[in-house]
């Protein structure tokens, strides 16, 4: 087997609160393989987009170690992890996060042109991407004109765009009816497979998380390992 893409050592975070402090994650470990995608679930609060932030290098671990392909997060200064998530994480969240301004094409491209020049290569993946998840024929319009699932694909595309060795969804399916979000699924399991990419994704719906690889669970700011039914 190969070796994790995505290792998590001993995670702990705390909130500090007025003059309390509040203990979210009490030392999680997680390994996620290349093509592996994992069900992060728990109740509300157990701290699922808080160990996606860390993961993704939004907020700085408090102790602990997270790795990507052997790189220790925890070694870089502000610049470099802000560098580090644009090349190697893609993000997807529940609200899509797209820029109205821009036309689809633009927004998947954005991650690109934030590191430079957009060329053909870019282009060709960028239109490539759209055709995979449905949305070939919709380059050149606005998000607004797009529906809610149509939106989360253009999302996902924009999150895979620079072949990420990553992907972390938080609650990617939550603003979704039950089509559109089985639908946003397949599509994530489909591209986390054919591109090789380690894929966490929070979820709260079991159902959602009975389709991906592996299931964990936070408990008590622990993980749960906790098999597909
Ligand atoms: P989940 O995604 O599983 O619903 P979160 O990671 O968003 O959980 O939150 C875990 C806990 O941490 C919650 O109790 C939440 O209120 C708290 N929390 C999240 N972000 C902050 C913050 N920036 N400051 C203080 N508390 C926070
Ligand atoms: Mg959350």
């Amino acid at each position: 087997m190969s070796a994790p893409r995505l290792e998590l050592r001993a995670v702990r975070h705390s909130y500090r609160e007025a003059d309390n402090e509040r203990s979210i994650l009490r030392g999680v470990d997680l390994e996620v393989r290349a093509g592996e995608t994992v069900a992060l679930v728990g109740r509300s609060g157990s701290g699922k987009s808080t160990l996606l932030h860390l993961t993704a290098g939004i907020e700085p671990i408090e102790s602990g170690s997270v790795r990507l392909d052997g790189r220790e997060l925890d070694s870089m200064d502000d610049h470099d992890r802000t560098v580090h998530r644009r090349r190697h994480i893609g993000l997807v969240f529940q609200s899509f996060h797209l820029l109205p301004l821009l036309t689809v094409i633009e927004n998947v491209l954005l991650p690109v042109e934030l590191e430079g020049r957009v060329d053909a290569e870019g282009l060709e993946r960028a239109r490539a991407l759209l055709t995979t998840v449905g949305l070939g024929d919709r380059a050149d319009t606005h998000p607004d004109r797009l529906s809610g699932g149509e939106r989360q694909r253009v999302a996902l595309a924009r999150a895979l765009i620079r072949r990420p060795a990553v992907l972390l969804a938080d609650e990617p399916t939550g603003n979704l009816d039950a089509t559109n979000a089985d639908q946003v699924l397949d599509l994530i399991l489909d591209l986390a497979r054919r591109e090789n990419t380690a894929t966490l994704l929070a979820t709260h719906s079991r159902e959602i998380a009975s389709r991906c690889d592996r299931v964990v669970e936070l408990q008590d700011g622990q993980l749960v390992s906790n098999q597909p039914a």
